[in-house]
């Protein structure tokens, strides 16, 4: 009797606690974490596993340092290091955070395609053999199924400038204060990757060219820019002091209109004063850093530059 009773009292406890356990057990996996919610497009791309259209995407022409991350679960994917310029319509890295991206054939039996690991999210598709840099990966992902998180250090600011050999323009920044890094590279060209040695030959399009970080709460793009038109003879146009080619003129690389204007108003203000400035304008796009000998040559040497003397003009 005692224990009937007891049965009697324990089964709906029973039936209660089965019931859950089966509920849990029955939740589709992707409920059980927490994921950002997909507009229907959003969805379209990571979970039907469609492809945006080519050149539509926010990434594809993102230049600024920072981190990749799945639109959905949030996971580290890509670092901007690792993006290049394929001209494909797609943001495209040469490589991925490890273990974060996953590769499994795509239906169509020829591509890769590349899912989040952690959530299966729907990122685009990988390729070889391609030739676009050194690693020769192209992990081809759509910009919707990202989100971009910018650098901590995103209250720096960014001017390219080409005026000659870069071992000066690059020796002359670092005296100015404000600048909180400078590394030299080439910008402007129609080559991916270049070498010192294929910009040499003037083939390539690419300027030598001066990345100056500095913090504009130190000094502002203007005189960053200003700077610029004192350390090089911006009235050379056939290169500056005895390095004659392509790749030695003088160029601002703006990034955007601010910039452009800036600099348009300096050029000006000297064409007042009398000099006929050679100077281009023209829209940044990548920077390819140079190898590293290039960098800091003057403080590695201890030699100081040959045809970058500061002289005031403004
Ligand atoms: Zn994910």
């Amino acid at each position: 009797m005692e224990i009937n009773k007891l049965l009697k009292m324990l089964i709906p406890e029973f039936l209660f606690l089965t019931l859950f356990f089966v509920l849990i057990a029955a939740m589709p996996e992707e409920k059980k974490m927490e994921y950002n919610n997909l507009t229907p497009e959003e969805k379209r791309v990571i979970i039907d596993k469609g492809t945006e259209m080519p050149f539509t995407g926010k990434y594809v022409n993102e230049h600024a340092d920072g981190t990749y991350t799945c639109k959905r679960c949030g996971a580290v994917l890509f670092k901007s290091g690792d993006k290049f310029d394929s001209h494909c319509g797609w943001p495209s890295f040469d490589d991925a955070i490890p273990s974060t991206v996953k590769k499994l054939p795509d239906p169509d039996g020829i591509r890769t395609e590349i899912e989040c690991a952690k959530c299966g999210a729907h990122l685009g598709h990988v390729f070889y053999g391609e030739g676009f840099t050194s690693k020769d990966t192209r992990y081809c992902v759509n910009s919707i199924s990202m989100n971009f998180m910018p650098a901590e250090n995103n209250n720096l600011d960014t001017g390219y400038f080409a005026g000659g050999c870069f071992w000066g323009v690059e020796y002359e920044y670092r005296q100015l204060k404000g600048v909180k890094s400078v590394r030299v590279g080439y910008m402007g060209g129609n080559t991916s990757n270049p070498t010192y040695e294929e910009v040499c030959t003037s083939r390539t399009g690419h300027y030598e060219t001066a990345e100056v970080i500095f913090n504009p709460e130190e000094i502002s793009y203007e005189n960053v820019a200003k700077y610029f038109f004192e350390i090089h003879d911006p009235t050379q146009a056939n290169g500056q002091g005895p390095d004659i080619g392509e790749q030695y003129l003088s160029v601002v690389f703006y990034k955007n209109d601010t910039e452009k204007k800036t600099a348009e108003k300096l050029i000006a203000l000297l064409k007042n004063k009398g000099y006929k400035v050679a100077t281009k304008l023209l829209k940044a796009d990548k920077f390819w850093k140079a190898e590293d000998y290039h960098q800091d040559y003057y403080k590695k040497t201890g030699k100081t530059p040959y045809c970058h003397v500061y002289t005031k003009r403004f």
